[in-house]
Protein backbone atom coordinates (compact mmCIF):
# COMPACT_ATOMS: atom_id res chain seq x y z
CA UNK A 1 0.00 0.00 0.00
CA UNK A 2 1.30 3.15 -1.05
CA UNK A 3 -0.08 6.64 0.09
CA UNK A 4 -0.47 10.40 -1.87
CA UNK A 5 -1.31 13.69 -0.22
CA UNK A 6 -4.33 15.01 -0.62
CA UNK A 7 -1.91 18.32 -1.95
CA UNK A 8 -0.33 16.24 -4.68
CA UNK A 9 3.17 17.61 -3.66
CA UNK A 10 4.94 15.40 -1.49
CA UNK A 11 7.32 12.21 -1.47
CA UNK A 12 4.33 9.09 -1.73
CA UNK A 13 4.77 6.89 1.64
CA UNK A 14 4.34 3.64 3.34
CA UNK A 15 2.75 2.60 6.11
CA UNK A 16 5.83 3.58 8.35
CA UNK A 17 6.21 6.69 7.33
CA UNK A 18 2.82 7.94 7.09
CA UNK A 19 2.32 6.67 10.57
CA UNK A 20 5.63 8.88 11.81
CA UNK A 21 5.09 11.79 9.32
CA UNK A 22 1.32 12.96 10.51
CA UNK A 23 0.98 16.14 7.77
CA UNK A 24 2.85 15.35 4.68
CA UNK A 25 5.23 17.97 3.55
CA UNK A 26 3.19 19.85 0.95
CA UNK A 27 0.83 20.39 4.43
CA UNK A 28 -1.80 18.18 2.72
CA UNK A 29 -2.74 14.85 4.69
CA UNK A 30 -2.14 11.37 3.40
CA UNK A 31 -4.56 8.90 1.90
CA UNK A 32 -4.30 5.65 0.20
CA UNK A 33 -3.34 5.60 -3.09
CA UNK A 34 -5.63 2.74 -3.63
CA UNK A 35 -8.67 1.59 -1.07
CA UNK A 36 -8.63 -2.29 0.02
CA UNK A 37 -12.27 -3.93 -0.81
CA UNK A 38 -14.36 -5.61 2.11
CA UNK A 39 -16.41 -8.69 0.33
CA UNK A 40 -19.96 -9.84 1.37
CA UNK A 41 -17.99 -13.48 2.10
CA UNK A 42 -15.32 -11.18 4.49
CA UNK A 43 -18.40 -10.15 6.20
CA UNK A 44 -20.00 -13.43 6.67
CA UNK A 45 -16.81 -14.71 8.05
CA UNK A 46 -16.28 -12.10 10.46
CA UNK A 47 -19.49 -12.40 12.45
CA UNK A 48 -18.11 -15.72 13.91
CA UNK A 49 -14.43 -13.50 14.50
CA UNK A 50 -13.57 -11.70 17.68
CA UNK A 51 -13.26 -7.76 17.61
CA UNK A 52 -9.52 -8.16 17.19
CA UNK A 53 -9.26 -10.76 14.90
CA UNK A 54 -11.81 -8.53 12.68
CA UNK A 55 -9.44 -5.44 13.35
CA UNK A 56 -6.60 -7.64 12.47
CA UNK A 57 -8.11 -8.24 8.85
CA UNK A 58 -9.29 -5.04 8.26
CA UNK A 59 -6.19 -3.12 8.71
CA UNK A 60 -3.74 -5.10 7.14
CA UNK A 61 -4.31 -4.37 3.81
CA UNK A 62 -3.27 -0.67 5.30
CA UNK A 63 -0.03 -1.45 7.22
CA UNK A 64 1.24 -3.81 4.44
CA UNK A 65 4.24 -4.33 3.38
CA UNK A 66 5.80 -2.03 6.57
CA UNK A 67 3.91 -4.33 9.17
CA UNK A 68 3.31 -8.07 8.07
CA UNK A 69 0.40 -10.14 9.42
CA UNK A 70 1.63 -11.46 12.12
CA UNK A 71 3.60 -8.48 13.07
CA UNK A 72 0.22 -6.65 13.36
CA UNK A 73 -1.90 -9.20 15.31
CA UNK A 74 -0.36 -9.01 18.64
CA UNK A 75 -0.51 -4.99 18.66
CA UNK A 76 -4.49 -5.34 17.88
CA UNK A 77 -4.78 -7.54 20.63
CA UNK A 78 -3.00 -5.95 22.87
CA UNK A 79 -5.01 -2.49 22.35
CA UNK A 80 -8.42 -4.15 22.66
CA UNK A 81 -7.55 -6.20 25.81
CA UNK A 82 -7.21 -2.74 27.55
CA UNK A 83 -10.97 -2.40 27.00
CA UNK A 84 -13.64 -3.13 29.76
CA UNK A 85 -16.43 -4.90 27.60
CA UNK A 86 -15.63 -8.01 26.12
CA UNK A 87 -17.21 -6.82 22.61
CA UNK A 88 -14.76 -3.73 23.00
CA UNK A 89 -16.90 -1.87 21.00
CA UNK A 90 -20.80 -3.02 22.19
CA UNK A 91 -23.79 -2.04 20.58
CA UNK A 92 -26.97 -1.54 22.57
CA UNK A 93 -30.58 -0.93 21.62
CA UNK A 94 -32.50 1.94 22.42
CA UNK A 95 -35.77 1.61 20.47
CA UNK A 96 -36.88 -0.88 17.48
CA UNK A 97 -34.18 0.35 14.55
CA UNK A 98 -32.03 2.64 16.49
CA UNK A 99 -29.03 1.81 18.04
CA UNK A 100 -26.06 3.06 20.16
CA UNK A 101 -22.49 2.13 19.36
CA UNK A 102 -20.48 1.75 22.82
CA UNK A 103 -17.21 3.27 21.63
CA UNK A 104 -16.20 4.17 25.17
CA UNK A 105 -14.93 1.31 27.21
CA UNK A 106 -11.34 2.33 26.68
CA UNK A 107 -9.02 3.18 29.35
CA UNK A 108 -10.19 6.79 29.37
CA UNK A 109 -13.56 6.00 28.25
CA UNK A 110 -13.65 8.50 25.34
CA UNK A 111 -13.96 7.21 21.51
CA UNK A 112 -10.20 8.66 21.14
CA UNK A 113 -9.14 5.51 22.92
CA UNK A 114 -10.00 2.80 20.20
CA UNK A 115 -7.65 4.42 17.31
CA UNK A 116 -5.02 5.78 20.44
CA UNK A 117 -4.18 2.57 21.90
CA UNK A 118 -3.20 0.69 18.67
CA UNK A 119 -1.34 3.79 17.53
CA UNK A 120 0.88 3.78 20.58
CA UNK A 121 1.93 0.43 20.11
CA UNK A 122 1.96 0.91 15.83
CA UNK A 123 4.61 3.98 16.98
CA UNK A 124 6.38 1.69 19.04
CA UNK A 125 6.41 -1.22 16.97
CA UNK A 126 7.86 1.06 13.87
CA UNK A 127 10.37 3.05 16.07
CA UNK A 128 12.04 -0.33 17.25
CA UNK A 129 12.12 -1.23 13.64
CA UNK A 130 13.87 2.00 12.53
CA UNK A 131 16.14 1.96 15.71
CA UNK A 132 14.68 5.70 16.25
CA UNK A 133 13.00 7.69 18.51
CA UNK A 134 10.71 10.74 18.97
CA UNK A 135 9.30 13.25 21.26
CA UNK A 136 5.67 13.55 20.91
CA UNK A 137 4.61 16.78 22.39
CA UNK A 138 0.36 17.80 22.31
CA UNK A 139 -1.53 20.09 23.78
CA UNK A 140 -4.96 19.54 25.60
CA UNK A 141 -8.12 21.05 26.37
CA UNK A 142 -9.71 18.12 27.72
CA UNK A 143 -10.34 14.76 25.95
CA UNK A 144 -7.39 13.76 24.25
CA UNK A 145 -4.66 14.68 26.42
CA UNK A 146 -5.45 11.42 28.48
CA UNK A 147 -6.57 9.05 25.52
CA UNK A 148 -2.82 9.67 24.48
CA UNK A 149 -1.22 9.39 27.42
CA UNK A 150 -2.72 6.27 27.99
CA UNK A 151 -2.01 5.08 24.86
CA UNK A 152 2.25 6.35 24.93
CA UNK A 153 2.56 5.60 28.72
CA UNK A 154 5.76 3.04 28.85
CA UNK A 155 6.23 2.77 25.49
CA UNK A 156 9.59 2.39 23.95
CA UNK A 157 11.66 5.19 21.90
CA UNK A 158 8.24 8.02 23.14
CA UNK A 159 8.64 10.43 25.17
CA UNK A 160 5.09 12.22 25.80
CA UNK A 161 4.98 16.23 26.84
CA UNK A 162 1.72 17.05 27.39
CA UNK A 163 0.00 20.55 27.80
CA UNK A 164 -3.01 21.25 29.45
CA UNK A 165 -4.02 25.25 30.55
CA UNK A 166 -3.88 25.35 34.28
CA UNK A 167 -6.79 25.92 36.35
CA UNK A 168 -9.04 25.28 32.95
CA UNK A 169 -9.60 21.65 32.54
CA UNK A 170 -11.54 19.87 34.73
CA UNK A 171 -10.47 17.97 37.66
CA UNK A 172 -11.40 14.80 36.39
CA UNK A 173 -9.90 15.16 33.08
CA UNK A 174 -6.60 16.65 34.96
CA UNK A 175 -6.33 13.56 36.88
CA UNK A 176 -6.69 11.24 34.05
CA UNK A 177 -3.42 12.79 32.97
CA UNK A 178 -1.55 13.32 35.48
CA UNK A 179 -2.08 10.85 38.02
CA UNK A 180 -0.48 8.46 35.41
CA UNK A 181 3.11 7.54 36.94
CA UNK A 182 5.13 6.56 33.88
CA UNK A 183 8.40 8.08 33.44
CA UNK A 184 8.10 8.90 29.87
CA UNK A 185 5.10 11.01 30.44
CA UNK A 186 5.61 14.31 31.31
CA UNK A 187 2.36 16.64 32.07
CA UNK A 188 2.81 20.25 32.14
CA UNK A 189 0.18 23.09 33.22
CA UNK A 190 0.79 25.99 31.26
CA UNK A 191 0.22 29.66 33.19
CA UNK A 192 -2.49 30.57 30.08
CA UNK A 193 -5.19 29.30 28.09
CA UNK A 194 -5.26 26.57 25.38
CA UNK A 195 -4.91 28.86 22.44
CA UNK A 196 -1.28 29.55 24.53
CA UNK A 197 -0.45 26.15 24.79
CA UNK A 198 -1.73 25.35 21.53
CA UNK A 199 0.31 28.27 20.31
CA UNK A 200 3.42 26.93 21.95
CA UNK A 201 2.89 23.49 20.28
CA UNK A 202 2.91 25.58 17.03
CA UNK A 203 6.17 27.32 17.39
CA UNK A 204 7.92 24.33 18.11
CA UNK A 205 6.63 22.49 15.41
CA UNK A 206 7.98 25.82 13.42
CA UNK A 207 11.36 25.19 14.48
CA UNK A 208 12.76 22.81 12.18
CA UNK A 209 16.75 22.49 13.54
CA UNK A 210 14.90 22.10 17.06
CA UNK A 211 11.93 19.56 15.55
CA UNK A 212 14.67 17.61 13.68
CA UNK A 213 17.12 17.52 17.19
CA UNK A 214 14.19 15.66 19.06
CA UNK A 215 12.61 14.24 16.46
CA UNK A 216 9.05 15.98 17.33
CA UNK A 217 5.85 13.81 16.73
CA UNK A 218 2.21 14.53 16.86
CA UNK A 219 -0.76 12.20 17.47
CA UNK A 220 -3.41 14.31 16.22
CA UNK A 221 -6.52 13.36 14.47
CA UNK A 222 -4.95 13.47 10.68
CA UNK A 223 -2.47 11.16 11.10
CA UNK A 224 -4.02 7.89 8.69
CA UNK A 225 -3.56 5.02 11.10
CA UNK A 226 -6.43 6.90 13.61
CA UNK A 227 -8.57 7.08 10.69
CA UNK A 228 -8.03 3.40 9.87
CA UNK A 229 -8.43 1.87 13.11
CA UNK A 230 -11.81 3.50 13.23
CA UNK A 231 -13.58 1.64 9.91
CA UNK A 232 -13.00 -1.58 11.89
CA UNK A 233 -15.85 -0.66 14.56
CA UNK A 234 -18.01 0.08 11.24
CA UNK A 235 -17.37 -2.96 10.51
CA UNK A 236 -18.38 -4.97 13.44
CA UNK A 237 -21.39 -2.80 13.95
CA UNK A 238 -22.60 -3.28 10.37
CA UNK A 239 -22.11 -7.03 10.97
CA UNK A 240 -23.89 -6.97 13.95
CA UNK A 241 -26.89 -4.99 12.77
CA UNK A 242 -27.80 -7.69 9.47
CA UNK A 243 -25.02 -6.59 6.82
CA UNK A 244 -24.09 -8.10 4.26
CA UNK A 245 -27.90 -9.13 3.84
CA UNK A 246 -28.77 -5.12 4.73
CA UNK A 247 -27.38 -1.85 4.77
CA UNK A 248 -26.90 -0.23 8.02
CA UNK A 249 -26.87 4.17 8.54
CA UNK A 250 -24.97 5.65 11.19
CA UNK A 251 -24.73 9.24 12.86
CA UNK A 252 -21.82 11.05 13.74
CA UNK A 253 -21.23 13.35 16.38
CA UNK A 254 -18.69 15.12 14.18
CA UNK A 255 -15.82 17.72 15.39
CA UNK A 256 -12.51 16.88 13.11
CA UNK A 257 -14.89 14.69 11.17
CA UNK A 258 -11.99 11.77 11.71
CA UNK A 259 -14.91 9.54 12.58
CA UNK A 260 -17.21 10.08 9.71
CA UNK A 261 -14.89 10.15 7.64
CA UNK A 262 -13.37 6.31 8.71
CA UNK A 263 -17.48 5.21 7.74
CA UNK A 264 -16.94 6.63 4.03
CA UNK A 265 -13.67 4.99 4.00
CA UNK A 266 -15.23 1.70 5.02
CA UNK A 267 -18.55 2.23 2.68
CA UNK A 268 -15.80 3.01 -0.09
CA UNK A 269 -14.31 -0.39 0.88
CA UNK A 270 -17.63 -2.46 0.28
CA UNK A 271 -19.48 -2.04 3.23
CA UNK A 272 -23.26 -1.75 3.06
CA UNK A 273 -23.86 1.80 4.73
CA UNK A 274 -26.85 3.80 3.45
CA UNK A 275 -26.79 7.40 5.26
CA UNK A 276 -24.04 8.47 7.08
CA UNK A 277 -25.45 11.42 8.72
CA UNK A 278 -22.99 14.50 10.13
CA UNK A 279 -24.33 15.95 13.34
CA UNK A 280 -22.69 18.79 14.87
CA UNK A 281 -23.29 20.86 17.79
CA UNK A 282 -24.50 25.16 17.56
CA UNK A 283 -20.79 25.40 16.12
CA UNK A 284 -21.94 24.49 13.26
CA UNK A 285 -19.67 24.66 10.33
CA UNK A 286 -20.49 20.97 8.64
CA UNK A 287 -24.00 21.28 8.74
CA UNK A 288 -24.28 24.72 7.26
CA UNK A 289 -21.83 23.68 4.52
CA UNK A 290 -24.08 20.53 3.51
CA UNK A 291 -26.44 22.91 3.52
CA UNK A 292 -25.47 26.29 1.71
CA UNK A 293 -22.33 24.60 -0.25
CA UNK A 294 -20.51 27.36 1.11
CA UNK A 295 -17.57 26.56 4.21
CA UNK A 296 -17.54 29.85 6.42
CA UNK A 297 -15.95 29.85 9.20
CA UNK A 298 -17.62 31.74 12.56
CA UNK A 299 -16.50 31.97 15.60
CA UNK A 300 -16.12 29.29 18.37
CA UNK A 301 -18.91 29.03 21.04
CA UNK A 302 -18.71 26.63 23.95
CA UNK A 303 -21.19 23.95 24.51
CA UNK A 304 -21.74 21.03 26.83
CA UNK A 305 -19.61 18.55 23.53
CA UNK A 306 -16.54 20.31 23.91
CA UNK A 307 -14.78 17.54 21.90
CA UNK A 308 -17.07 18.82 19.40
CA UNK A 309 -16.21 22.89 19.65
CA UNK A 310 -14.08 23.04 16.64
CA UNK A 311 -14.06 25.98 13.22
CA UNK A 312 -12.03 24.26 10.82
CA UNK A 313 -12.49 20.26 10.69
CA UNK A 314 -9.22 19.14 9.15
CA UNK A 315 -10.25 15.27 8.14
CA UNK A 316 -12.81 17.06 6.04
CA UNK A 317 -10.16 17.81 3.18
CA UNK A 318 -9.69 14.07 2.84
CA UNK A 319 -13.14 13.84 1.81
CA UNK A 320 -13.04 16.71 -0.74
CA UNK A 321 -10.20 14.93 -2.34
CA UNK A 322 -12.48 12.28 -3.01
CA UNK A 323 -15.28 14.34 -4.32
CA UNK A 324 -13.52 16.39 -6.39
CA UNK A 325 -11.74 13.27 -8.56
CA UNK A 326 -8.68 12.81 -6.04
CA UNK A 327 -6.86 15.98 -7.84
CA UNK A 328 -3.83 17.69 -5.74
CA UNK A 329 -3.53 20.75 -7.24
CA UNK A 330 -6.91 22.08 -7.22
CA UNK A 331 -7.22 21.22 -4.17
CA UNK A 332 -4.10 22.81 -2.69
CA UNK A 333 -5.13 26.11 -4.28
CA UNK A 334 -8.59 25.90 -2.56
CA UNK A 335 -7.25 25.12 0.81
CA UNK A 336 -4.88 27.81 0.31
CA UNK A 337 -7.87 30.51 -0.62
CA UNK A 338 -9.95 28.78 2.68
CA UNK A 339 -6.86 29.80 5.25
CA UNK A 340 -6.54 33.42 3.64
CA UNK A 341 -10.45 34.12 3.45
CA UNK A 342 -12.29 31.93 6.05
CA UNK A 343 -14.39 30.76 3.66
CA UNK A 344 -14.77 28.45 0.60
CA UNK A 345 -17.72 27.70 -2.23
CA UNK A 346 -17.59 24.34 -3.16
CA UNK A 347 -17.96 23.52 -6.30
CA UNK A 348 -20.85 22.29 -7.70
CA UNK A 349 -20.24 18.68 -8.23
CA UNK A 350 -18.52 18.59 -4.49
CA UNK A 351 -21.72 20.01 -3.09
CA UNK A 352 -23.54 17.27 -5.04
CA UNK A 353 -21.12 14.32 -4.31
CA UNK A 354 -21.74 15.43 -0.28
CA UNK A 355 -25.22 15.61 0.01
CA UNK A 356 -25.16 12.31 -2.46
CA UNK A 357 -23.50 10.17 0.50
CA UNK A 358 -24.06 12.33 3.59
CA UNK A 359 -26.77 13.97 5.67
CA UNK A 360 -26.01 16.74 8.22
CA UNK A 361 -28.01 18.46 11.20
CA UNK A 362 -26.84 20.69 13.88
CA UNK A 363 -28.25 20.69 17.55
CA UNK A 364 -29.00 23.25 20.08
CA UNK A 365 -27.65 23.08 23.48
CA UNK A 366 -31.75 22.92 24.41
CA UNK A 367 -32.54 19.93 22.48
CA UNK A 368 -29.61 18.20 23.60
CA UNK A 369 -30.52 18.24 26.99
CA UNK A 370 -33.65 17.02 26.17
CA UNK A 371 -33.17 14.19 24.52
CA UNK A 372 -30.75 12.82 26.85
CA UNK A 373 -33.64 13.91 29.36
CA UNK A 374 -35.93 11.92 26.93
CA UNK A 375 -33.41 8.61 26.97
CA UNK A 376 -33.23 8.58 30.46
CA UNK A 377 -37.08 8.85 30.95
CA UNK A 378 -37.40 5.97 28.36
CA UNK A 379 -34.90 3.49 28.77
CA UNK A 380 -33.16 4.43 32.03
CA UNK A 381 -29.88 4.85 30.95
CA UNK A 382 -27.88 8.23 30.68
CA UNK A 383 -26.03 9.00 27.71
CA UNK A 384 -23.74 11.96 27.48
CA UNK A 385 -23.81 15.16 25.46
CA UNK A 386 -22.34 14.33 22.32
CA UNK A 387 -23.88 11.56 21.95
CA UNK A 388 -26.89 13.62 22.52
CA UNK A 389 -25.85 15.62 19.56
CA UNK A 390 -26.11 12.89 17.18
CA UNK A 391 -29.34 11.20 18.93
CA UNK A 392 -30.71 14.35 18.44
CA UNK A 393 -29.74 15.12 14.82
CA UNK A 394 -30.78 11.23 14.50
CA UNK A 395 -33.89 11.29 15.64
CA UNK A 396 -35.34 14.68 14.43
CA UNK A 397 -34.10 14.56 10.53
CA UNK A 398 -35.48 10.99 9.92
CA UNK A 399 -36.96 11.30 6.90
CA UNK A 400 -41.15 10.94 6.89
CA UNK A 401 -41.42 7.36 8.02
CA UNK A 402 -38.56 6.69 9.84
CA UNK A 403 -35.12 5.97 8.70
CA UNK A 404 -35.08 2.42 5.88
CA UNK A 405 -32.37 0.96 7.47
CA UNK A 406 -31.02 0.13 11.47
CA UNK A 407 -30.10 3.66 12.72
CA UNK A 408 -26.40 2.74 14.65
CA UNK A 409 -25.89 6.44 16.98
CA UNK A 410 -21.89 6.27 17.79
CA UNK A 411 -21.82 7.00 21.88
CA UNK A 412 -18.61 8.58 21.78
CA UNK A 413 -18.06 8.95 25.53
CA UNK A 414 -18.99 7.53 28.64
CA UNK A 415 -21.87 10.01 30.85
CA UNK A 416 -19.61 10.09 33.83
CA UNK A 417 -16.94 11.82 31.34
CA UNK A 418 -19.41 15.09 31.55
CA UNK A 419 -21.19 14.60 34.94
CA UNK A 420 -22.59 18.39 34.86
CA UNK A 421 -24.26 18.52 31.87
CA UNK A 422 -25.95 14.77 32.72
CA UNK A 423 -26.73 16.27 36.03
CA UNK A 424 -28.27 19.55 34.58
CA UNK A 425 -30.49 17.58 31.97
CA UNK A 426 -31.42 14.42 34.36
CA UNK A 427 -31.36 15.27 37.74
CA UNK A 428 -28.68 12.61 37.98
CA UNK A 429 -25.33 12.31 38.60
CA UNK A 430 -23.79 9.35 36.30
CA UNK A 431 -21.86 6.72 38.81
CA UNK A 432 -18.06 7.03 37.77
CA UNK A 433 -17.08 3.98 36.78
CA UNK A 434 -14.08 2.06 39.37
CA UNK A 435 -11.49 3.73 36.94
CA UNK A 436 -12.40 7.20 37.35
CA UNK A 437 -13.18 6.70 40.63
CA UNK A 438 -10.11 5.26 41.61
CA UNK A 439 -8.13 8.67 40.24
CA UNK A 440 -8.76 11.16 43.36
CA UNK A 441 -7.01 8.82 46.06
CA UNK A 442 -3.46 8.42 43.29
CA UNK A 443 -0.21 11.06 43.53
CA UNK A 444 -0.86 13.66 41.00
CA UNK A 445 2.40 14.12 38.24
CA UNK A 446 2.86 17.29 36.56
CA UNK A 447 4.75 20.66 36.58
CA UNK A 448 3.69 24.65 36.36
CA UNK A 449 5.58 26.09 33.81
CA UNK A 450 5.02 29.91 32.67
CA UNK A 451 3.51 30.55 29.16
CA UNK A 452 7.41 30.90 27.26
CA UNK A 453 8.61 29.21 24.81
CA UNK A 454 12.31 29.17 25.69
CA UNK A 455 11.51 27.82 28.91
CA UNK A 456 9.48 25.82 27.21
CA UNK A 457 12.31 24.24 24.82
CA UNK A 458 14.91 23.88 27.68
CA UNK A 459 12.25 21.19 29.20
CA UNK A 460 11.35 19.43 26.16
CA UNK A 461 14.56 19.41 25.51
CA UNK A 462 15.31 18.11 29.38
CA UNK A 463 12.34 15.14 28.77
CA UNK A 464 13.94 13.64 25.57
CA UNK A 465 17.68 13.63 26.78
CA UNK A 466 16.96 11.69 30.30
C1 LIG B 1 -13.12 13.69 19.46
C2 LIG B 1 -14.53 13.48 19.87
C3 LIG B 1 -15.61 13.68 18.99
C4 LIG B 1 -15.42 14.20 17.57
O1 LIG B 1 -14.82 13.26 16.73
P1 LIG B 1 -14.11 13.73 15.37
O2 LIG B 1 -13.41 12.52 14.88
O3 LIG B 1 -13.16 14.82 15.76
O4 LIG B 1 -15.17 14.21 14.46
C5 LIG B 1 -16.89 13.41 19.44
N1 LIG B 1 -17.11 13.01 20.71
C6 LIG B 1 -16.11 12.82 21.59
C7 LIG B 1 -16.42 12.43 22.98
C8 LIG B 1 -14.78 13.04 21.21
O5 LIG B 1 -13.81 12.87 22.11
Amino acid sequence: MRYISTRGDAPTLDFGGVLLEGLAADGGLYVPDELPTISANDLRDFAELEYHEVATRVLAPFVAPSLGPDDLAPLVEGAYSTFAHSDVVPVSTLTAGEHLVELFWGPTLSFKDVALQLLGRLFEHELDRRGSFMTVVGATSGDTGSAAIEACRDRAGIELVMLHPAGRVTEIQRRQMTTVDSPNIHNVAIDGTFDDCQDLVKSLFADRPFRQQIRLGAVNSINWARVAAQTVYYVTTAVRLGAPERAVSFCVPTGNFGNVLAGDVARRMGLPIDRLVVATNHNDILARTHRTGEMAITEVRPSTSPAMDIQVSSNFERLLFELNGRRGAPLAADMARFRTEDSLALTPEVLEGLRAGFDAGSATEGEVSATIAAVNEADERLIDPHTGVALTVARRDAPTGGWTTPMAVMSTAHPAKFGEAVLEATGQRPDLPPALAALADREEHLTALPNDLATLRDFVTACCTR
